[in-house]
């Protein structure tokens, strides 16, 4: 495939699609960017694109404050109207979002072959609105490329292997772009120089069943507080959560800032003590950048990093979420081992996409 339609829409695919587009540049692929608008602040979108140098987007839908049926809905038919005027060769598409199953949906419609990075990944959690987009992602995916070896499993557990799809291990490309932008942030980040404190845990929230359950977010905010009594809670705030949480009446002891780009999360996973999140992607920058991790989920896709000790699932319960603070603070974990590869996940991902 020379001739690729790429769609992204949501912060972790801008992250994603920089490692693909640097490689696709290298490789002589022509490939045109569809951005569908479901992040649309500068502080979530824009930044990204200038700072990771990913090429405009040569499409813009706007798509965004509505259900995600409408949503969904709205892409699809936005985004087969471009497939049917620029025929590409492959559609691109990553992780688990709206516009990942909208993407791949118009392709297949249109028998043009699915490319889905971070394929095979599974949480066994229905109510995730990301676990349906990936289940039915990947199911109408050609090139299936996944990031571990959990995600080969849960595709041979699936019958995929009877399908007539390829499926490669290329490793994480999230793993890509820290490495690679890691020695950019420690030149560019600025955000430390603006925090009241120097010692502190990073926290970020904005899964849809923390943040849309009251119970959920009460738990959180609670766990958020006691640890902050301990050391001081820098959290960037999600734009869903900053609105939920305004409405809540909680009361936020911690410090919250406004989301940051990409320099700066670096920075902020680099100088931390520990991270406490629900997002996938930071759980494994926790990783990558050494730091402890406690999940504010039920369940995760990386279930590596679990077994490895590294994270710890707590829910939203909050006296687990105060527990496992100590218990992590006091860890000490090597963390040497290679669990998403060594920073060649797109350029794999690209050569199986050239001999296609
Ligand atoms: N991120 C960022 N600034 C922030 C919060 C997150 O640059 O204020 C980055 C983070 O480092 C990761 C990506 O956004 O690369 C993850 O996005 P998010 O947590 O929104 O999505 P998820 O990974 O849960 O799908």
């Amino acid at each position: 495939m020379k001739r690729i339609i790429t769609i992204v829409g949501a912060r972790p695919q801008f992250v994603k699609a920089a490692t693909l587009s640097r490689e696709f540049i290298r490789a002589g692929i022509d490939e045109k960017i569809v951005h569908t608008g479901q992040h649309f602040d500068a502080n979530m979108s824009d930044v990204f694109f200038t700072e990771m140098e990913i090429p405009q987007p040569a499409y813009q839908l706007d798509i965004n404050g509505v259900g995600h049926g409408a949503m969904t809905g709205r892409m699809l038919e936005g985004i087969e109207k471009i497939l049917l005027t620029e025929k590409p060769e492959g559609v691109l598409v990553f992780g688990d979002t709206n516009s990942t199953l909208a993407g791949a949906l118009a392709a297949a419609k249109l028998h043009i072959p699915v490319i889905h990075v971070e394929a095979g990944l599974r949480s066994f959690n229905m109510q995730m609105p990301e676990e349906i987009n990936r289940i039915l992602t990947d199911r109408i995916s050609s090139l299936l490329c996944c990031p571990t070896d959990a995600a080969l499993k849960n595709l041979a557990a699936e019958g995929f292997d009877n399908l007539p799809v390829q499926i490669v291990k290329n490793g994480d490309v999230m793993q890509d772009a820290a490495l690679y932008y890691a020695r950019k942030a420690s030149e560019k980040a600025t955000v430390l120089n603006h925090l009241p404190v120097k010692r502190f845990v990073l926290a970020t929230v904005h899964r849809q069943e923390n943040t849309d359950d009251p119970v959920h977010l009460k738990g959180i905010v609670e766990g958020l507080n006691a640890i902050h009594r301990e050391v001081p809670v820098v959290l960037p705030l999600h734009p869903r959560t900053r609105n939920i949480l305004q409405q809540s009446g909680l009361t936020i002891d911690f410090i919250t800032i406004d989301p940051v780009g990409y320099f700066d999360m670096i920075s902020l996973l680099q100088n931390c003590q520990l991270v406490v999140t629900d997002s996938g992607g930071v759980q494994k920058e926790a990783f990558f950048f050494q730091k402890q991790c406690i999940t504010l989920r039920e369940q995760t896709e990386w279930v590596e990093l679990v077994e490895h000790g590294f994270n710890r699932l707590t829910g939203s319960n909050p006296n687990l979420i105060q527990e496992s603070f100590f218990q992590m603070m006091n860890q000490q974990s090597d963390f040497s081992v290679n669990l998403y590869g060594n920073g060649e996940a797109a350029r794999k991902a690209v050569s199986e996409i050239l001999k296609y």
